[in-house]
């Protein structure tokens, strides 16, 4: 089975890894030229709309996406000639927040309040509706914290129109959360739906830094609830393949936050502590081979690497360590690896995360 990806970041770098196991073998596209699945698999070096590169992905027997931002058009052209899977339906809905939280409400799901705005004017009334503390986001293309502001009393407001006006934006209450929470839902060709436990996520600055799965004191109800807008989720969009749901976590209820229609950088410990990784689950699903066991084996954490990778030995010196390396150029605020730790209670997992916190600052 050959596989096209659009993008070739380090999720798609896991996909391959997830895939050769299984005789796949894997074409990406990405602009970047040292991208990191080009290390191991073909690589072309174009733009998402390139025709050349669109022609080599629809001979594959499926093609799929790393990265949601991809451009609807091109993934809808590609869907006329080779099987494209998600449905670009689902890239539609998760790139513009606004559409994404309406269409999360009419499925049932609750989000935090929120609003469009698209002036200075609105952006007043938004506030008048919605009240503060509040969270002013750009509409598309905003990622790990990135285009967001928190406005924390409406004196702020002129400063973050200032920042971010000018494109679409989206006022959001702020939620005042116990914590996150992330539900990695897989949903096969005849529509079987499967869920990894909930996971709980500590973000830095907007971006994830630590996981730990499956969540601690996860309450059956909380998961039980989660799957059910995960299955009205993936059944309203007849999705196929790995889907993330990231979820606040307050007084018991889930409020929805965002979907990721992708593999998801919260389900990086399932490679180690999960029968089946959601790469391979992914890559079953859009083969269409059946799905394999979500179940959690025991307790992990992930740590994401930022910035730079810290010595390898220190890091592995860690019992239960087991270090990603993502082949990306140290950089600020990157993402360059991940280490998935793991233990037998809660205790000497968390002193593990803090021996690992230790190397990274
Ligand atoms: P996002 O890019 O929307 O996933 O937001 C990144 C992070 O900002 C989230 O994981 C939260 O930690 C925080 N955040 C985003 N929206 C809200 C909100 N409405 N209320 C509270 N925190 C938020």
């Amino acid at each position: 089975v050959k596989v096209g990806v659009l993008g070739a970041g380090q999720l798609g770098r896991m996909l391959a890894l997830g895939g050769y196991p299984l005789g796949m073998s894997f074409v990406f596209v990405d602009p970047a030229a040292d991208a990191p699945a080009g290390q191991l698999a073909e690589l072309v070096v174009a733009d998402y709309e390139d025709d050349a590169a669109l022609r080599r992905l629809a001979e594959c027997d499926v093609v799929t996406y790393e990265f949601e931002s991809v451009p609807v058009a091109a993934a809808e052209h590609l869907a006329q000639r080779v099987a494209v899977r998600p449905p670009p339906e689902a890239l539609r809905v998760a790139q513009d927040r606004l559409n994404e939280k309406r269409f999360l409400n009419e499925l049932g799901i609750p989000t935090p309040r929120f609003a469009a705005v698209g002036s200075e004017t609105e952006l007043a009334a938004a506030l008048a509706e919605i009240g503060t503390p509040a969270v002013l986001k750009t509409r598309r293309e905003g990622y790990d914290g990135k285009g967001q502001r928190v406005i924390r009393s409406e004196s702020d407001a002129g400063a973050a129109w200032r920042e971010l006006g000018g494109v679409p934006l989206i006022l959001e209450a702020f939620v005042p959360f116990d914590r996150e929470v992330s539900l990695i839902a897989v949903r096969g060709r005849d529509g079987r739906v499967a869920f990894y436990p909930l996971v709980e996520n500590h973000h830095v600055d907007g971006m994830l830094r630590t996981s730990f799965a499956p969540a601690p004191d996860l309450q059956p109800a909380l998961q039980t609830r989660a799957e059910e807008y995960g299955r009205a989720l993936v059944e309203r969009l007849d999705y196929v393949g790995v889907v993330a749901l990231e979820l606040f976590e307050a007084r018991g209820e889930l409020l929805a936050n965002e979907i990721a229609p992708r593999v998801h950088n919260s389900g990086h410990w399932t490679i180690e502590g999960a029968k089946t990784s959601q790469f391979e689950n992914h890559l079953r699903a859009i083969a269409g081979w059946p799905l394999g066991d979500t179940a959690a084996c025991g307790l992990s954490a992930m740590v994401n690497l930022v910035g730079s990778v810290p010595d390898r030995a220190h890091i592995l010196a860690i019992p239960g360590a087991h270090l990603h390396v993502y082949a990306k150029e140290p950089r600020p605020g990157r993402k360059v690896g991940h280490v998935t730790l793991r233990a037998d209670d809660l205790g000497a997992l968390k002193e593990r995360v803090r021996a690992l916190q230790a190397l990274t600052g």
